[in-house]
């Protein structure tokens, strides 16, 4: 549906993104991950023609587009800044690309409330946007864009402005609104938690380049470099020492020295004493430096063999540890993520 090959875009002397092959399937939910700078946006800026690329094409439904103008693209797009005009009302903001069109007034009303009532805004109509909250503007130019039955949405960072709790509601309405039209999404964001949880498949960029796409199972559990393992979740990094103790523990772990190893926080469970041991675990001492409770987890500071490693599990009365108590870490060193040192 979408395939961009071998893109490279530059600002002068500058490449911003370099050796980018990317082919998004129709219908898809594509998230481009990665943190502030690396090229995100201006990858999605290409996309929708508001820049050249100096190198590569860019073909929708097999068509190369590379050339083209946006607006002869068919694409929507949604902002981080909502970027909807000020003096109008909700109605006409909803309404301004039907009426660019030239839409009869009764074809512009029935679409208008459609997409309205699709983003829950159909309360609000007559008002002036700017009377609208944040959560709500943003619904606005999601309608404002959708209205226009675009075969793709591009969005960037569309989220960002508004609070943590909205967030969290914005990104579960936009992936069901995605799911039901069934319309091909290119999504960009620098929260790896939204990102795994609202996209078919994500591509993680570092410094213009792509690191790993997959999806967000595979991103999580199997990062293939190091940059992405250490941007998309919360790990542990293991001591040589750590790593020479499990091996001491278990005759059969084949995790390598020499390496920089990870462990993420909830891979490791903590346990009182050694009852009847899962197999494939390996079993450790160690005693807890700290404990910090939010609510529907807690996060204990484990010592172990020259590591300190932070242990996330949920809040459960029956295992509660305590500052200075011994205890027993199990894993299972298939998830110890292990890659070579960089010299
Ligand atoms: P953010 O999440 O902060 O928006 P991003 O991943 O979207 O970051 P881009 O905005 O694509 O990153 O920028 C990639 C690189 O290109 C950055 O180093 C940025 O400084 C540079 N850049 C972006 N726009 C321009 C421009 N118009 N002129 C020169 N350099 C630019």
């Amino acid at each position: 549906m979408i395939k961009l090959h071998d893109l490279e875009v530059t600002y002068g002397q500058f490449v911003a993104v370099k050796n980018l092959n990317i082919h998004v399937e129709k219908g898809e939910f594509f998230t481009m991950l990665g943190p502030s700078g690396c090229g995100k946006t201006t990858t999605l800026r290409a996309i929708a023609g508001f820049i050249q690329p100096s190198k590569g094409t860019i073909y929708l439904n097999n068509r190369d587009v590379t050339l083209l103008k946006p607006e002869e693209r068919n694409f929507g797009i949604v902002f981080q800044n909502y970027a909807l005009f000020p003096h109008m009302t909700v109605y006409e903001n909803i309404a301004f690309g039907l009426r660019v069109r030239r839409e009869k007034n009764k074809v512009v009303q029935e679409k208008v409330e459609k997409y309205a009532e699709m983003v829950g805004v159909e309360a609000h109509l007559q008002k002036r946007v700017t009377a609208l909250s944040g959560g709500q503007q943003q619904r606005v130019a999601i309608a404002r864009a959708l209205i226009l039955e675009p075969e793709i949405l591009l969005m960037d960072e569309p989220l960002s402005n508004l609070d943590a709790k909205l967030r969290i509601a914005m990104r579960e309405e936009l992936r069901r609104l995605q799911h039901s039209l069934g319309i091909t999404t290119v999504y960009v964001t620098h929260d790896q938690e939204e990102a795994l949880i609202i996209s078919d498949r994500i591509a993680v960029f570092e410094n213009g380049v792509i690191e790993q796409i997959g999806k967000p199972e595979e991103i999580y559990s199997s990062p293939q470099t190091e940059s992405v393992c250490r941007f998309v979740g919360e790990s542990n990094t293991l001591t040589d020492e750590f790593i020479i103790t499990l091996k001491q523990a278990h005759e059969g772990c084949n995790l390598e020295l020499g390496y920089t190893s990870y462990i993420r926080k909830e891979r490791i469970k903590l346990i009182k004493k050694i009852t009847q041991k899962a197999p494939d675990t390996i079993a450790v001492k160690g005693s807890v430096a700290h404990v910090t409770y939010s609510g529907m987890s807690v996060t204990y500071r484990v010592m172990s063999s020259g590591s300190a490693l932070e242990v996330v599990m949920l809040d459960n009365q029956n295992t509660q540890f305590t500052v200075g108590e011994e205890v027993i870490l199990e894993l299972d060193p298939k998830h110890i993520l292990q890659f070579r040192r960089r010299v």
